[in-house]
């Protein structure tokens, strides 16, 4: 029996690692649903060459031409419109894995609807995990199914920690584990002066030193709120607190995470850069697969550096700590005025500077309320984005 992949985001950087390791694996895997945002050519070329059984356009409206095209250039798969649609997707019978792959919030209710389900949910999406933790959580143990983290830092966390045999992640709120040391390139503006970030476009900052990937996750990266979302997604994924998980910068990206024991004992988890061997791991868990990357070569990089990062150039990741230690809705508060400014960034109305101040102010605006429902949160996130959207038209009018 193969195992039925639904790849929610297959459009994007994710989506295609995803597919490459699944074509090494067809007697193990197959892809039974393959969704996408609006771009319709891209993932018609993928249907026609993986055949799912169901393709998706959340962001599209019923159109029933291009229904006809899919038909017609596609072996039996069966194209559906609408956000719905990826709840119908991820929770039907035949679909046992779900790879969580969309960018930013609109991947949290797929997201929950698979762990209810109870899925086998492989999460890139940690913008879902950030906004909604405690709901996310109890959504997989209330569906009996499993959460494997795609990230690379948590995915190395996984396999640090003490396997349970299970696909539950193991706990690291154990007496055991000191501290969990999360790496961090440090993006493509690690040592750049304050006046050459006044200066950052959205080229420069999505033009990542290690990693090709979306250009949301990319301007995340050279803020450093990459890390701090990560910071708040092993805080949920690993059950453990805010001061027991550090940021540790590394500029060669080859070891992905630590994980440090109570009697001095450091396990890290070693990898070229390449998505594609979190996600083998994932998927072929608790086996290991084929990945396709590249085997490391140490002597090749010879040297592996560290360093503590620098709080004043990258003051998104104390507002990432601090949010988790104000607690409640203020997590989601933080992913979606981080959202908004860095949209706005990328559509050249925001300077790369006035990122974090959009999110500083929309924290104070917004203080953290008690997440008592999903509902709650979600509103957070409303009231968020609206916030956000004044404060960017704000600070553009002062630049002008
Ligand atoms: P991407 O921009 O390349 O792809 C995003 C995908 O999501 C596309 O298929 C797009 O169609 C879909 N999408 C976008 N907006 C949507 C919406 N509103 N509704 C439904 N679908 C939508 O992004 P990516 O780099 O592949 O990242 C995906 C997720 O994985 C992000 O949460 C990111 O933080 C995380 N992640 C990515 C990497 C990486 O190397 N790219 C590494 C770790 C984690
Ligand atoms: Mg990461």
């Amino acid at each position: 029996m193969t195992t039925g992949l639904t790849l929610l985001g297959a459009t994007g950087s994710i989506g295609a690692s995803t597919l490459d390791v699944v074509g090494r694996h067809a007697a193990r895997l197959r892809v039974f649903a393959l969704t996408a945002n609006r771009s319709a050519d891209e993932l018609l070329a993928l249907c026609a060459r993986h055949a799912p059984r169901y393709a998706v356009l959340s962001g599209v409206a019923e159109d029933a031409a291009l229904r006809r095209r899919f038909a017609e250039h596609c072996r039996g798969t069966e194209l559906l419109f609408g956000a719905r649609a990826l709840e119908d997707v991820v929770s039907h019978a035949d679909c046992d894995v779900v790879m969580a792959a969309i960018v930013g919030a609109s991947g949290l209710a797929p997201t929950i609807a698979a762990a209810r389900a109870g899925k086998r949910v492989l999460l890139a999406n940690k913008e879902a995990l950030v906004m909604a933790g405690p709901f996310l959580m109890r959504a997989v143990r209330e569906g009996g199914g499993a959460l494997l983290p795609i990230d690379s830092e948590h995915n190395a966390i996984f396999q640090c920690l003490p396997q349970s045999g299970g696909a539950a992640a193991p706990a690291a709120s154990a007496a055991s584990v000191r501290r969990i040391l999360l790496t961090a390139s440090g993006g493509p503006f690690r040592a750049a002066s304050p006046e050459r970030l006044e200066r950052v476009t959205p080229e420069e900052a999505c033009a990542h030193p290690n990693w090709i990937m979306g250009r949301k996750i990319s301007v995340d990266c050279a803020t450093m709120m990459n890390k701090g979302l990560e910071v708040i997604e092993a805080r949920w994924l690993f059950d453990v607190p805010a001061e027991r998980i550090e940021v540790l910068i590394h500029p060669q990206s080859i070891v992905h995470s630590l994980v440090e024991y109570r009697d001095g004992s450091v396990i890290a988890q070693l990898s070229n850069p390449d998505m594609r061997v979190p996600i083998a791991h994932a998927l072929g868990f608790p086996d290991r697969i084929e990945s396709g990357a590249v085997p490391l070569d140490l002597t090749a990089i010879g040297r592996l550096s560290f360093e503590r990062p620098d709080a004043a150039r990258f003051p998104c990741l104390a507002l990432a700590y601090a949010a988790l230690r104000a607690g409640g809705t203020a997590p989601a508060v933080l992913n979606a005025a981080n959202e908004i400014a860095v949209n706005a960034f990328l559509e050249g109305r925001l300077r790369y500077t006035a990122i974090p101040r959009v999110i500083e102010r929309v924290l104070e605006v917004e203080s953290a309320r008690a997440a008592e429902s999903l509902d709650g949160v979600l509103e957070a996130d409303r009231r968020a984005r609206r916030a956000a959207e004044r404060s960017v038209a704000q600070l553009m009018g002062l630049a002008a």
